[in-house]
């Protein structure tokens, strides 16, 4: 039996990996988790089970809540978030927080000798050096939720040496066939409108830009220590093939399946192991066709800043992943058109001057200096 704590329980991975758990008694069982404020997204999950720590952001919240559901600890806040990533009887936490909120839990957790099941990359984004070497010093695993990282380690797992590349495939989001002139004035909804995978609002914003690609290169480089140059991406617009590892020989192992979360999900939690999962097959024959196209790196500026920023490993990274997620946000809350996302962080990527990152606390310093450069050009003010 494997006790579980899930950060981010009601967002679409956090569900999702209820979901896994639920199907496993025998195997997961839920000690604690987290929320921001929507504790209505899990309140069946809560109404039968009993005995679990419970994290929301607000102190009001977790008073009113503990007077609802009596049989739970209502705790709160960012003490409340650290305080349930290192739960004593906890063994894995699947850390599934969106933004780089998901950072210190992680490497609290990492510290408490948790094992930590990884959907949140900006975590890894921002402080991968730190984070990779507590994992290194503490002696757990970290292992990865998104499904071109699940793929490699899938590949990687008979064989791990030799290793040419990298091959990460992109489906090349919502706006994959629009060129950059025809994005003026495109929606909310539109953007939202993913072809193949239903996600959060943020991951989704990213994909259409192709910065969720550029974040799971950087991803990658820490997960497997591959240099930027042993890293490719390629469009994929079936999102069928979740990755691939060319080796030396020139032999190619793939991993393929249906685009669902639940299997990568299960995967970190059951690794080496597989269990079993209930989901339709994969029908390559009704698939029919599975097609590959080069990215093209002027349409999506964002894929080319992450490799960038990613390759001078200082706290360029961490900067830039700020940037991005104050402009997402701005567009999600309607307050720049979706083509501003792009032109601004790359505006502010060049614009920002960089040094070391070494400690947590450079890579927040990196993370509130994207955000104010992003905000302050929002408003209008010289940046
Ligand atoms: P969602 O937006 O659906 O869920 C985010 C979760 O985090 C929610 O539980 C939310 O709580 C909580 N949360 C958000 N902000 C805060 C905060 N400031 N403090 C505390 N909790 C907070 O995100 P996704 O599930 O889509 O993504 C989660 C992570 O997984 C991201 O890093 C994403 O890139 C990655 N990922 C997601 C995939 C997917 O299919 N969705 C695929 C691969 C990777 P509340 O609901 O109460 O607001
Ligand atoms: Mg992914």
């Amino acid at each position: 039996m494997k006790n579980i704590v899930i950060l981010g329980a009601s967002g679409s991975i956090g569900l999702q990996t209820l979901d896994v758990i639920t199907r496993h008694p025998d195997k997961f069982r839920c000690v604690g988790l987290s929320v921001k404020s929507r504790v209505d997204a899990i309140s069946d999950f809560l109404n039968s089970n009993s005995g679990l720590v419970v994290c929301v952001e607000k102190s009001s919240d977790a008073k009113n809540y503990s007077i609802a559901f009596t049989q739970h600890r209502f705790v709160w806040g960012e003490d409340g978030l650290i305080e349930v990533a290192t739960l004593k009887e906890a063994d894995t936490v699947v850390n599934a927080l969106v933004g780089f909120v998901g950072c210190k839990p992680t490497l609290a957790a990492i510290e408490a000798k948790k094992d930590i099941a990884l959907a949140n990359k900006e975590t890894l984004v921002a402080a991968g050096k730190i984070v990779m070497a507590a994992v290194k010093r503490n002696g757990v695993s970290l292992m990865p939720i998104d499904s071109e990282h699940s793929a490699i380690v899938q590949c990687l797992s008979t064989h791990n040496k030799s290793i040419k590349r990298l091959i990460l495939t992109a489906s090349g989001g919502s706006f994959r066939d629009k060129k950059r002139s025809e994005l003026n004035g495109v929606t909310l909804s539109d953007a939202l409108n993913h072809p193949n995978w239903s996600m959060g609002a943020k991951i989704t914003i990213d994909s259409a830009t192709m910065m969720n690609k550029g974040l799971e290169v950087i991803e990658a480089r820490w997960l497997f220590d591959m240099p930027f140059d042993q890293i490719d991406v390629i469009m994929h617009r079936q999102s069928i093939v979740h990755s691939m590892v060319e080796f030396e020989d020139r032999a190619v192992i793939a991993q393929l399946g249906t685009p669902d979360m639940r299997i990568p999900i299960q995967y970190a939690l059951s690794h080496p192991n597989r269990l079993a999962l209930d989901l339709p097959s994969l029908d390559l024959v009704k698939a029919q066709s599975l097609t590959f196209e080069p990215v093209d790196f002027e349409r999506f500026p964002l894929l080319k800043c992450a490799y960038l920023a990613g390759k001078r490993e200082d706290n360029r990274a961490a900067a830039l992943n700020g940037a991005n997620e104050e402009a997402v946000s701005a567009f999600l809350r309607g307050k720049i058109a979706f083509v501003d996302i792009d032109t601004f962080v790359a505006e502010a990527f060049e614009s920002m001057s960089y040094s070391e990152l070494n400690t947590l606390e450079d890579a927040i310093a990196a993370d509130q200096m994207g955000r104010a450069w992003i905000k302050k050009k929002i408003l209008g003010g010289n940046v």
